[in-house]
This record gives structure tokens, C-alpha cells and sequence, in this order.
């Protein structure tokens, strides 16, 4: 299983997207397309994906028409983590969570994948789950999974979110300080935890991934209304999808999306 990405538009702009395709050459939604098993380990991929913009590509987030930045709060500079999200996830808005009280934020199950290696945007990886925390943010949940590159040196030793404790001490309460406190500078409160923001373990968070896989299958099957996400796909089998789309029609998604856009401006002079 292996993936690449097809750039449109220039970095660091509004324009800028992050196509996706599988190794036949066929573009695919890293939303809905990408399988969300590899074997018995999760798949993830990073950086945020367009929820709503067709074949899903991974653009910047936009706040009030300008770029989005994740501030620095101290002691943390940027993210603490590879962050991502586990395709074929959908935390539904429709549904409200037994043990946060809370409703689902409407996007992919979100990842801290805790390797070492910091991976390139947009890169595809095979993750160990180790444990999640509830988050909750402005009223809508948000579960955060922690896990591990299954190509970590350390992948082996890891094995559950007592051994995160055990071996690197300090960065699960640094994830927690750092969820609690990003949203500050820009204005918004401190986000709050369920669990007294205390991790649960692996299990726990397998459970809650498989639910969140089966509200993402209730999506692209059209049982649940899409509230605006975007299911194109070209993989999920026609069956399975009213959103499944051919080749061609994929391409199109593309090519209709500006390229890079240094290009020269000819006008006579007087
Ligand atoms: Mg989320």
C-alpha cells in the first residue's frame, strides 16, 4: 500500500492543494479511499485534509479568509507530534457521545502519532494505537488517539499508554497542556477534557475508533446527511457509495483546480 501526492497551486498560499494517489496512478480521497487497516494496524494520514472540497485534498486551514497558523503558547513551539487523522473515520455531528456528553466535530478521528521521525506532509504511515483522550472543544468532542509509526525504533516497546508514561515521561501532560491551552492566543477559551482529561487505554481507544468508522460507513453510504463534507471517492466500491465517481470525473476534480500560478503576465505598452 503506497501513496503519493500531486501538488496544485503555490505553498503557503490560499491556493495551495495536496492531491493524492495510489500506486495504480488513480486519484484517491485520503478521506474516504484510503484504507483505514493495514493489516491489524491503523493507517494515518497527516496534516488536515479539505473535508469539504471534492477528493478531499489537504490544504491550509483559512480563518476569517487568511491562513491559519497554530501559535506557539510556551513552553511548546509548533506541534508536539506528527499530527493526522485515521481515514474512513467520521466523528458525527449527529450523534452525541455517552461519556462526553458532547456531540462529534464533524471531521476524520484526529491522531499524535509519537515517533520520532517527523513525517513530510502529507505522508501515508502504518500506526500502532496506544490510548486517546476525550477532548472537548467549544461544546463538540474531539478525541485526540495517541500512537506510534509501526516503523518507530521504539514501536516494540510501546504497547499501550502506560508505556508512554514509563518511557517518555512528561509527554502525555505536555499533550494535554497543549490541546488545554492552543486555542488561546486566538482568542478562544481553554478547551476542556472528558475523564477528568486523564488518557484511556488502547482498548478504549480501538472501541472508539470502530465507532467511528461505522458513522463514516453510515456517510458514504448516504444513511446519515452529509452536512456539507464532500464523499466523492473513486474506491469505495458503487455498490457501497452513491459518491463513487469514475476515473475521468476524478481528473477533472484536478485539472479544474489552478496550477502553479508563476506564470507570465504579456500586455502591449502604449
Ligand atoms: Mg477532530
Amino acid at each position: 500500500m503506497s501513496f503519493t501526492v500531486e501538488e496544485r497551486g503555490n505553498p503557503n498560499t490560499l491556493s495551495y492543494r495536496l492531491f493524492f494517489k495510489n500506486a495504480d496512478g488513480k486519484y484517491v480521497s485520503p478521506f474516504h479511499d484510503i484504507p483505514m487497516y493495514a493489516d491489524e494496524s491503523q493507517v494515518c494520514h497527516l496534516y488536515p485534509i479539505a473535508t469539504k472540497d471534492p477528493l478531499n485534498p489537504i490544504k491550509q486551514d483559512v480563518k476569517k479568509g487568511n491562513l491559519r497558523y497554530v501559535a506557539n503558547v510556551f513552553p511548546h513551539k509548533g506541534y508536539i507530534w506528527n499530527y493526522g487523522a485515521i481515514p474512513q473515520t467520521w466523528e458525527d455531528p449527529g450523534h452525541k457521545d455517552e461519556d462526553t456528553d458532547c456531540c462529534g466535530d464533524n471531521d476524520p478521528i484526529d491522531v499524535c502519532e509519537i515517533g520520532t521521525k517527523v513525517c513530510s506532509r502529507g505522508e501515508v504511515i502504518k500506526v500502532k494505537v496506544l490510548g486517546v483522550l476525550a477532548m472537548i472543544d467549544e461544546g463538540e468532542t474531539d478525541w485526540k488517539v495517541i500512537a506510534i509509526n509501526v516503523e518507530d525504533p521504539e514501536a516494540k516497546d510501546l504497547n499501550n499508554i502506560g508505556d508512554i508514561q514509563r518511557l517518555k515521561p512528561g509527554y502525555l501532560e505536555a499533550t494535554v497542556d497543549w490541546f488545554r491551552r492552543y486555542k488561546v492566543p486566538d482568542g478562544k477559551p481553554e478547551n476542556h477534557f472528558a475523564f477528568n482529561g486523564k488518557f484511556k487505554d488502547k482498548e478504549f481507544a480501538i472501541e472508539t475508533i470502530k465507532s467511528t468508522h461505522g458513522f463514516w460507513k453510515a456517510l458514504i453510504s448516504q444513511k446519515t446527511n452529509s452536512g456539507g463534507l464532500n464523499c466523492k471517492n473513486t474506491c469505495v466500491s458503487a455498490g457501497d457509495s452513491p459518491f463513487c465517481c469514475s476515473t475521468d470525473e476524478a481528473k477533472a476534480v484536478i485539472e479544474g483546480v489552478s496550477t502553479f500560478l508563476d506564470k507570465w503576465f504579456y500586455y502591449e505598452k502604449e
